[in-house]
């Protein structure tokens, strides 16, 4: 075995073989994979092969096309076959509710390039003989995907690999893990210890063992999986094609054909967790014993939805373990505290997804950024509240719902609630419909007194829909109250604060008593962060943002290495929120101070450490609706006073609580991106007009290169505002914006505006075509509605009502 190498990958199965390949082909040929058995051993070896685009989230689709595009490559590189079966996809819906996400889909996947459509039951039928059209009411049809043989391509990674440099060991196994102080790895295995710059997890089942030898708890944990193969079928007999694989959403069944049979699969309601704390060391390429008679009744509906297959009998049932995370996409990147560790792993669906988590891996390791926005797949979307026992409990709910549809307004229940804010009981007394993100229950909106406060499934607008309508209103018109304890905050202290924010965010960093919009850009100038810094004090800052992003924020603060005067923590757990919004908010703030906050005394973007009531305080004038406000953070043994302060302050003013639907309405009737939604890493400054806020004149920020050329070039894109003529339903998010029939840019958000009284979509469009007044349609559901740019914001577009 080779004494070092660059980087060391642990595990060969599919996921490992392609972050092998990726690095080779990057140009590191001095990779080493370790295999503590046979190729393949672990969940990849029984995999059913399917292949497919779907993913909810648009970039881990466009990184499946990737995938499956890359097996002809690597076929031609290696000489080995990848058994591809490159027959499309079949999509069934069998409700009102089904449908619609099929639309949406489609709508979705114009702008991806791939070729999907709606088509007949009768057309289904044609590719799938075996479907009974009478449990369904529509069908889509897509042209990627297929399936292929497991272990063919994984070798054929790794042997696309080998002839690019890259060596393999296999039946080595990987014991423990040592950093040098350089931050590089003594990898010991049982054939002697490696040297290595990085080191790779891509070990499947045993992710979680590797996590522990670095110290960490990757949020992973193992299904046991059931699929059958069928005798062969007479009703195949004969075909010149295979059929179509095929997705029954009511079934919560695939099916596909192999050899003269079929291959049915399903994911039950009640899945079994396999070795939930351990993962066996000796275990490798056995099957786990099958239980049919616990899965009968699931196959059974899959029998009478496709009555062939229950005519013939039942040749071999595979039951085998595999991995997810808690919400079904992967974990990759690379993860806070550990040095040149990087983690592929929790992938559910290694042989659509392993070519794009290569892919981005490499270039992650090589380039120090994944090339495009992956957050949806970032290791970095779960921090501290993944606890073992979060993951035990989300990751079956997953399984449970992994062929039922996640609808835009549906909130997941298991593990909840876990993590709440000291008001929380007193919201949900006021009626509040929580969500959770990043696992702290936070107000979606209010169900008034005898409305129940919970909301049907749908794709299009809901009963709370009203409700909604009614707190836009009271924030538009006297004042309104959200808690904002659910935003990332972080402080950072000590002598070099300044200079070192100055250096990661592009921003002028704001003088003491200010607030600042700051962006926060990668060296390649894309947005990685869409923040406020408060300056408290010359040496102490407080800064806020996304909520879903703290752990990548804490990551990215990491690795921007503050000196040793520099001090950055997370205040999730140590400050307490909420927004005071609306024309009367001043002087419902007034009655709870003692300083004056007139508008010549305090002004908008200033901030004071006062005193709210009995709350020590930082009092901001900010906000995120576009009217006059206030957001006041205290901490958490304060904050409780602080809501009921306010709360008996503000009822003869007609305030009125508001949950985070009205926010999403009211910021977007002033034009404002969020992040994670419209701001992600794959857009620019001046793309997303956040350049604004970017100081150029600055000789050193992270980005500053990029930025300034990318704005001497001009943007290729922007970010914008439009007005759609929608019926009874909203965009959602990726629905493609169509001009001529070609889509040319894609919805990144959208909601009502109930204070303007439109449908609004936010999006990117070509920058040639960001004029005001532009128009394109925008498939909404099966709907082609038009839609108009509107470059001025809709609500007080001069902003007197921010400053008043
Ligand atoms: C029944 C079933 C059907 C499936 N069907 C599909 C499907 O149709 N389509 C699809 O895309 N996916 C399917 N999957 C999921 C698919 O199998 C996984 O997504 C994929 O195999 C994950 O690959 P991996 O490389 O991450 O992990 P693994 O295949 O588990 O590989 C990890 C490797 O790491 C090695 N390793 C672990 N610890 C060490 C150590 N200490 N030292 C050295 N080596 C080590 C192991 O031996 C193993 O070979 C199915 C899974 C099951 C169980």
């Amino acid at each position: 075995m080779k004494a070092s190498a660059r980087a060391i990958v642990i595990g060969g199965g599919v996921v490992g073989a392609s972050v092998l390949y990726h690095l080779a082909k990057i140009g590191w040929s001095d990779v080493l994979l370790i295999e503590k058995s046979e190729l393949t051993s672990g969940s990849t070896w029984h995999a059913a092969g399917g292949m497919h685009t779907f993913n909810g989230e648009a970039n881990i689709s466009r990184l499946q096309k990737y995938t499956i595009d890359l097996y002809r490559e690597i076929e031609a590189l290696s000489g080995q076959s990848c058994g591809l079966h490159a027959n499309g996809g079949l999509m069934l819906a069998a409700t009102q509710g089904e449908l619609d996400s099929l639309k949406l889909i489609c709508s979705r996947a114009r702008y991806l390039g791939m070729e999907t459509e709606m088509i007949s039951l009768d057309e289904a039928q044609r590719f799938n003989p075996l479907i009974d059209t009478r449990h369904f009411i529509g069908a889509l049809w897509r042209a990627d995907g297929g399936h292929c043989d497991p272990a063919g391509t994984t070798h054929a990674y790794v042997k696309a690999a080998r002839t690019l440099g890259a060596s393999v060991e296999r039946f080595t196994r990987v014991l423990s893990l040592a950093q040098r102080r350089d931050g590089s790895w003594d990898v010991a295995t049982d054939k002697g210890t490696v040297h290595a710059e990085h080191v790779v997890n891509c070990a499947g089942l045993w992710a979680r063992e590797i996590g522990h030898m670095v110290g960490i708890e990757l949020p992973v944990l193992a299904m046991e999986h059931h699929y059958l193969l069928t005798e062969d079928i007479p009703e195949l007999a004969g075909r010149a094609q295979e059929i179509v694989n095929t997705t029954d959403y009511a079934g919560e069944i695939y099916m596909r054909q192999e050899r003269g049979g079929a291959l049915i699969g399903t994911y039950e309601p009640h899945g079994i967790v396999w070795s939930p704390l351990k993962t066996p060391d000796d275990f490798s390429m056995q099957l786990l014993p099958d239980d049919f008679e616990r899965l009968a009744p699931y196959f059974e509906v899959g029998f009478e939805h496709f009555p062939a297959l229950g005519r013939v009998g039942i040749r071999k049932v595979i039951n085998g373990p595999f991995t997810f995370a808690p919400d079904g996409n992967p974990l990759v990147g690379p993860v806070r505290g550990v040095k040149n560790f990087w983690v592929g792993c929790a992938v559910m669906a290694g042989f659509s997804q392993g070519g794009g988590i290569g892919l981005v891996l490499s270039r992650w390791m090589a380039e120090n950024d994944p090339g495009q926005d992956i957050i949806s797949m970032d290791v970095a979307r779960f921090g501290a509240f993944a606890t073992p026992k979060y993951t035990s409990i989300k990751v079956p709910e997953n399984y449970s719902r992994r062929f039922r549809l996640a609808y835009p307004n549906e909130e997941l229940t298991a593990a909840r609630p876990v993590r709440r804010s000291p008001i929380y009981e007193r919201l949900t007394a006021a009626g509040a419909v929580m969500g959770a993100n990043f696992g702290l229950e936070h107000a979606l909106w209010f169900a008034p007194e005898g409305v129940v406060p919970t909301e049907t499934p749908t794709y299009r607008r809901s009963e709370a829909f009203p409700f909604v309508r009614a707190e836009c209103q009271a924030v538009r018109t006297t004042v309104g109250i959200y808690e904002t304890t659910n935003y990332g905050k972080y402080e950072v202290t000590g002598r070099g604060a300044r200079a070192w924010l100055d250096r990661v965010f592009a921003c002028r960093i704001p003088k003491v008593g200010c607030l600042r919009l700051a962006p926060m850009l990668s060296p390649a100038g894309r947005i990685i962060g869409d923040l406020s810094i408060a300056c408290l004090a010359e040496d102490r800052y407080m800064l806020a943002g996304s909520g879903f992003a703290e752990e990548f924020h804490m990551r990215w603060f990491w690795q921007a290495e503050p000196p040793a005067d520099v001090f950055v923590r997370s205040a999730a757990a140590t400050l307490t929120g909420v927004s005071i919004a609306g024309p009367r908010s001043r002087e419902l703030v007034q009655r709870l101070v003692r300083d004056d906050v007139s508008s010549s005394a305090f002004r908008l973007f200033h901030v004071k450490e006062t005193a709210l009531g009995f709350a020590p305080c930082i009092l901001t004038r900010a906000g995120f609706t576009g009217e006059l406000g206030y957001e006041i953070w205290a901490t958490p043994d304060y904050f409780a006073s602080l809501y009921d302060d306010i709360w008996n302050a503000g009822r003869d003013l007609g305030l009125q609580h508001f949950g985070g639907r009205a926010l999403s309405s009211l910021r977007l009737e002033k034009g404002y991106g969020s992040f994670n939604k419209d701001f992600r890493p794959d857009y620019t400054a001046c793309e997303t007009g956040l350049d604004r806020f970017v100081d150029f004149a600055k000789p050193d920020f992270v980005g500053r290169d990029a930025a300034l050329a990318e704005r001497k070039a001009g943007p290729k894109r922007r970010f914008v505002v439009m007005e759609v003529e929608a019926r009874d339903a909203d965009v959602i998010g990726y629905e493609s914006i169509m001009k001529n029939g070609a889509a040319v840019g894609y919805v990144t958000s959208g909601a009502y505006g109930h204070c303007v009284g439109k449908s609004l979509a936010a999006g990117y469009v070509p920058a040639a075509l960001a004029r005001d007044g532009e128009r394109f349609e925008i498939d909404i559901l099966g709907d082609v509605c038009a839609a108009t740019i509107r470059l001025e914001p809709l609500h007080d577009s001069k902003g007197l009502r921010l400053r008043s």
